[in-house]
């Protein structure tokens, strides 16, 4: 057992992908295994955190930060981005428009999140493939290779089914946590969270502690 204040580095993450490609399901898999109770109407971002022990034994303080929305049009803002030293690519298997975006979004992502950042390309909804392979639009190989050009981790999970979900995110902060970044200042103040108390920060309940020097480095 990881303790909530018992971490060697706070990572901080963004969602990032087309709207309805299944961003808030992969986070609320993640925080909960289990499926958001109900979508998210919250204007603005909104962040979870997570504490846990990577497969190499570093604890993490992880910072997820997904969008609400606004994705839709293209008008998320720079505090999304700002001091991210990881990104979640997320599009969606069974729909080709969504890929074709996310040569857009690694752009954004590389414009506004730290200048390390590491990104991790998740091909959402594999369970529809798995189903129906005939439901398949982008095959594994084109985004393996998309990934490898653009420098990007790559896998196909599904938020539904929890497949490789998790190994997502593992994957995604062992290669943020080896590349530490510098970083020294916590910028969620002002968001809110829709995670219940035992997995978010509010600024009302954020300690002292996480303005310091504890971003990755
Ligand atoms: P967001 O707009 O990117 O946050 O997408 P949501 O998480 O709101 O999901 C959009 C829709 O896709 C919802 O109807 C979900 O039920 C569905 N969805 C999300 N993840 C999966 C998945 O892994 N498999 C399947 N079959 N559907 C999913
Ligand atoms: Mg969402």
């Amino acid at each position: 057992m990881v303790g909530e204040d018992d971490y060697d580095k706070l990572c901080k993450v963004v969602l990032v992908g087309d709207v309805s490609v299944g961003k808030t399901h992969i986070l609320s898999r993640y925080m909960k295994d289990d499926l958001p109770k109900a979508p998210a109407a919250t204007i603005g971002v909104e962040f979870a955190t997570k504490t846990c022990k990577l497969p190499s034994g570093t604890n993490i303080k992880a910072q997820i930060w997904d969008t609400a929305g606004q994705e839709r049009y293209r008008a998320i803002t720079r505090a999304h981005y700002r001091r991210a030293a990881g990104a979640v690519l997320v599009y969606d298997v069974t729909r080709q428009e969504t890929f074709r975006s996310c040569s857009n979004w690694v752009a954004e992502v590389r414009e506004g999140a730290l200048p390390d950042a590491t990104i991790i390309l998740v091909g959402n909804k594999i369970d529809l493939v798995e189903q129906d392979p005939s439901t398949r639009q982008v095959y594994h190989d084109v985004a393996q290779e998309f990934a490898r050009q653009n420098g990007l981790l790559f896998i196909e999970a599904s938020a539904l089914s929890g497949a490789h979900v998790k190994e997502a995110f593992d994957i995604l902060f062992e290669e943020v946590t080896v590349k530490s970044p510098k970083e020294s200042k916590n910028e969620s103040d002002g968001a809110v969270s829709d995670y219940g108390a035992g997995v978010t920060i509010s600024p009302s309940n954020r300690k002292n502690k996480t303005s310091g020097c504890e971003y990755c480095g």
